[in-house]
């Protein structure tokens, strides 16, 4: 299996932006720019938006996606929202291991384990976000800790759920800095984690994962990225609230 037998997703992550109707309104925006993608469209919403942004997409191409879930089923975890809860909404996706999860809000490589094996079990698909911090590039460790997040959050997950998840590589350095990776860079770290994700599946496992890129992507430098052979789409914080930058992505996607 190849690049072109890959799904090619595009996310958007919302962030802790948008009200319900400020959601629909948007995703009303990306609806039609949306309509004729060659990739899968997802938008990743506040919890506050979810139940909207289901109810909008209905019987269009835009899949919704939360931005976090906890890993229990229910119990004394106030903030906290669970997969069950997630389903029940008509989620589909969910972003795990958010840079700034880890960065603010003490997320570490347990949790996202625990997060994405309770996202399975519930029949959702985890979009699990690993990458280097600046220093860490610097100090020419992105391989070590790429490889110690993908063996971590992906512990005892099997290669049929393992299948069922997205990666996305999202150096931190570059997100929400208008700092993007090379087009070279972000393929490099893309192929690394395939190669990683052989090493611990095995080759098929690994040729059929979708791997994103994400940090400061945009309508501008999209295309070049999505060209890569290992880079099968993008998670895209900013430019998803611009409803013709996201679909300029999502025309960069379908295209290859
Ligand atoms: C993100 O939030 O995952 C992201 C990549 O943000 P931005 O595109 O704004 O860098």
């Amino acid at each position: 299996m190849n690049k072109a037998k890959r799904k090619a997703i595009i996310a958007g992550n919302w962030k802790m932006n948008k009200t319900p109707s400020e959601a629909k309104a948007l995703l009303e925006e990306i609806i039609p720019v949306a309509k004729d993608a060659g990739c899968e469209v997802i938008a990743c919403v506040p919890y506050v938006d979810l139940a909207t942004a289901v109810e909008t997409v209905k019987g269009t191409n835009v899949k919704v996606g939360a931005e976090n879930c906890h890993w229990a089923e229910s119990g004394a975890f106030t903030g906290e929202i669970s997969t069950g809860m997630l389903k029940e909404v008509g989620v589909e996706y969910v972003v795990l291991g958010h840079s700034e999860r880890r960065q603010y809000f003490g997320e570490t490589d347990e949790t996202v384990n625990k997060r994405t094996k309770a996202a399975l079990a519930a029949g959702l698909k985890p979009i699990v976000c690993v990458g280097e911090l600046l220093w860490e590039r610097e100090c020419d460790i992105t391989e070590e800790v790429i490889a110690r997040q993908i063996k971590l959050d992906l512990y005892d997950v099997n290669a049929e759920d393992a299948k069922k998840c997205v990666i996305a590589y999202e150096p931190v350095w570059a997100i929400g800095t208008g700092k993007t990776a090379t087009a070279d860079q972000a393929e490099e770290v893309c192929a690394f984690i395939r190669k990683e994700l052989a090493k611990k599946y095995d080759e098929e496992t690994a040729q059929a994962i979708t791997i994103q890129y994400g940090g400061s992507m945009n309508d501008a430098n999209a295309a070049e990225l999505l060209s890569k052979e290992n880079v099968d789409g993008g998670l895209i914080g900013g430019a998803s609230l611009v409803a013709a930058k996201f679909g300029a992505i999502i025309d960069a996607a379908t295209k290859g």
